[in-house]
This record gives C-alpha cells, structure tokens and sequence, in this order.
C-alpha cells in the first residue's frame, strides 16, 4: 500500500502552514514520517526531508532522537491527556524539558517554568505548576503540551488535529496562542486538521490531500475565494459559516478512498462532479498555475 505520494510541501520561518483533508488521506503519515515516528513495517522508498538544509532522511535513529526531536522540530496530537505523564504534575513534566535543553539549576529550572506557563497564558502558573493532568482541563493541558515545547526551544511545531478534543471556546483560546506564538516568536507551525474553519481562521498557506496526495496548495485566501480543486470546493462548501454566501451547505458523496487499492488515474474521480474520461486513465500532475498556487485536476479552469 502506498500511503503517500509525491507529497512535497514547504513550512516557512514564521509561517502557519494548513495540512486539510478528510481522515485517511495522509496527514498523519505525512507528519509521522517528518520526525521518523513511522512503524517498524512502512518503507521510504524516495525523496528528502529537508530540515535547515539537513535531510532528516539520512539522519541515524540515535541523531534524531537527540538533536532533533524536541530540540528542533516538536509535535502535539489530539489528546494531550494521553501525552502528558499522569503521575508527575505539570510542572514538573515542562521543567523536565527545561533541564535537558535550558539550564539544571534547580531553581532557575522552576522560574523558567513559570515563564513558560505565563507566555502560553496559563492562569495562575504557580498553581497550575501544582497539578496533576487529571486536574486540568484538555485545553489547557494542550497549553502544557505548547510550554513543553517551547521549553525545548523548537522551532517547528507539528500540530496533529490539537483541537479536535476541545470544546469552541478553549479551542478559540489555543488557536490565539498558537497565532501569539507565530507572531512574537517566529515560530513556524504544520496545522493537521480536517476543519476548515480552523484553516480559514489561522494558516498563512494551505494544502489540501487527497488519497495519499496534494490536491491544492495556495495561500489560505486563495484556497477559500478561489478554489481550483473540485475537492477543497467540496470541504468549503460542506462546512456551515466559512463562506457567508453559501445559503446550503453541501456534501462531498462517497468516502475516501482505500490505499490498499486506490483509484486509477485522479484518485477523487468516483467522487467528483467534474469527471471525464481522462480522469479515470491517468493521474493529472500538480500544475502552477499562479503566483504560490498549485493544482491537480485537469479541468481546474472549470471549477467554480
Ligand atoms: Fe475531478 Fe478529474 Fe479534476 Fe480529478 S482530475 S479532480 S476527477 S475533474
């Protein structure tokens, strides 16, 4: 099974970069595969991953673990509660990345935590130091994730669907600290999600998958006032409020495609409102067709 494809994306310096597409098109494997977290049986069978000019591809296991992960790249998942160590409190848990990548001096180790949980607007860091994950709600136990990251002074974050666990309002907060962290601190962000209205509210660029490839990659205005791709209409189209004027919201028929066994030729064709015989025989190619935009269909001139 081929679990991506020719899947090629940059995530600049400072940059939210959106990562969309319904669950099975290879978001997480995409993320997986940047840090070397893939199980034992997947093969890479081409391509880099460039990291500061480096080919993270080419790196030892041992390098990874060590000057990578945590240090230059870290990543958040979906429930921080099966992330963060039940036994030890919060504060400890960040103070732990403090003493492997800031400083061992204890109670310098303790005022940077308290730092930590202060610029990801924690209220009351010196309480919530104090407490156990089971104390904590799930957004700001994701905010616990964010300080443990920052406290390992990364510079990409990878963010796996971070607020599919959280209720509106807690995910509005967290996506205002990611936009904070972005903006005061250059950091550079790789936001998975099948939400478009979190793309719609905090990526700088967007790309769409589809069945282990790219669909479309734009900036985010493009991507909602101009849609190339028959796919990111349809996510656009299918969520209530992203798009004002849309008076019905509609679906996308069909579901996702297994790898197993794909599709010939474009892999959304048996989905797709726009399908001719062509699309069926042979895979369309990911075309420039404007200044940062990026398209693969063939009658992308056609969607409207
Ligand atoms: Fe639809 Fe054909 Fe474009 Fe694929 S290539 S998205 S099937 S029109």
């Amino acid at each position: 099974m081929k679990a991506l494809d020719n899947v090629s994306l940059t995530v600049k310096k400072g940059e939210i970069h959106g990562l969309i597409g319904e669950t099975g098109c290879g978001k997480s494997v995409t993320s997986l595969t940047t840090l070397g977290l893939l199980d034992n049986n997947a093969i890479i069978r081409g391509g880099n991953i460039l990291y500061k000019g480096v080919d993270l591809l080419e790196l030892k296991e041992k390098t990874l673990r060590k000057e990578v992960r945590g240090n230059e790249i870290s990543m958040i998942f979906q429930n921080p509660s099966t992330s963060l160590n039940p036994v030890y409190t919060a504060g400890e848990q960040i103070r732990e990345s403090i003493v492997l990548y800031q400083s061992n001096d204890k109670e310098e180790a303790q005022r940077l935590v308290l730092d930590e949980l202060d610029r990801v607007k924690l209220p009351d860091p010196e309480d919530v130091y104090e407490k156990y994950p089971h104390e904590l709600s799930g957004g700001m136990m994701q905010r616990i994730m964010i300080a443990m990251m920052l406290a390992c002074n990364s510079n990409l974050l990878i963010a796996d669907e971070p607020t599919t666990a959280l209720d509106v309002s807690i995910q509005a907060q967290f996506l205002k600290v990611l936009e904070e962290l972005k903006e005061k601190e250059n950091l550079s962000i790789l936001y998975i999600t099948h939400d478009m209205a979190v793309i719609s509210e905090i990526c700088d660029v967007v790309t769409v998958m589809y069945g282990g490839q790219i669909a479309e990659t734009a900036n985010v205005h493009d991507i909602f006032n101009n849609p190339r791709h028959p796919y990111t209409k349809g996510l656009i189209h299918s969520v209530p409020g992203v798009k004002l004027n849309i008076e019905e919201f509609e679906t996308i028929p069909g579901t996702v495609p297994r790898l197993i066994n794909p599709p010939s030729g474009c892999r959304f064709h048996p989905r797709c409102e726009y399908a001719q015989k062509i699309c069926k025989e042979k895979k369309p190619s990911l075309e420039h067709i404007d200044k940062d935009h990026f398209v693969a269909c063939y009658f992308w001139e056609e969607v409207k």
